[in-house]
């Protein structure tokens, strides 16, 4: 596979992808049966995710998204987490369950979740697709993973190569650069 140039290992298959969305789907449906659930995903990793696991959640579901970002360079977590769109709808009373792209270090997360505590939602869960372990620098609770992965920069299925390559249907791994 190849993308701008940049030769990709498939890591995860669009047909794997999807197979997890469903069970994970299934996990959370069963787990808030009889009660309405209200999805926060973060732009703009997520957005792939978030529409491929919802399909596959039957429960009552509203949606909403925010925008963060860190500081620093383009493959590495600064630690200073930034909102750059709140929220457009209240979570006080609500059952919420984040839904995130990737967690690496953690920061990003410890800060969502610091930040959505203080507005006082009925609950507070998390959902990732991606969870590299070997790199977390804070503890977090994560509370549905779709796969664990090795401490490797991965793109595609709505995680960027430098804003690029976000609509890939697979997660990849850039195996190979233009410049050899
Ligand atoms: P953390 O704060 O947990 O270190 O990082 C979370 C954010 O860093 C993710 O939401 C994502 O935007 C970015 N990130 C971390 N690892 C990767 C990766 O392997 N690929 C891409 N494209 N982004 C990543």
């Amino acid at each position: 596979m190849e993308s701008r140039g940049k030769k990709l290992d498939v890591l995860l298959s669009a047909e794997q992808l999807d197979q997890r969305c469903r069970q994970l789907g299934e996990e959370i449906s069963r787990d808030y049966a009889g009660e309405e659930l209200h999805a926060v995903a973060v732009l703009k990793g997520s957005f792939m995710f978030l529409a491929d696991l919802v399909r596959y959640i039957d429960v009552d579901v509203s949606i909403d998204f925010l925008g963060l970002s860190s500081y620093g360079s383009r493959k590495a977590t600064s630690g200073v987490v930034r909102m750059t769109s709140d929220l457009a709808l209240p979570i006080k009373e609500r059952h919420v369950l984040i839904v995130e792209d990737i967690i690496d270090t953690g920061l990003t997360m410890k800060y969502l979740l610091d930040n959505l505590k203080t507005r006082m939602p009925r609950s507070l869960a998390t959902c990732t697709l991606l969870d590299k372990p070997s790199n977390r620098r804070v503890d977090v609770p994560v509370d549905y993973v779709g796969f664990e992965i090795p401490d490797k920069f991965v793109i595609g299925y709505g995680l960027d190569d430098a804003e690029f390559s976000r609509h890939l249907p697979y997660i990849g791994v850039v195996s190979q650069d233009k410049d050899g």
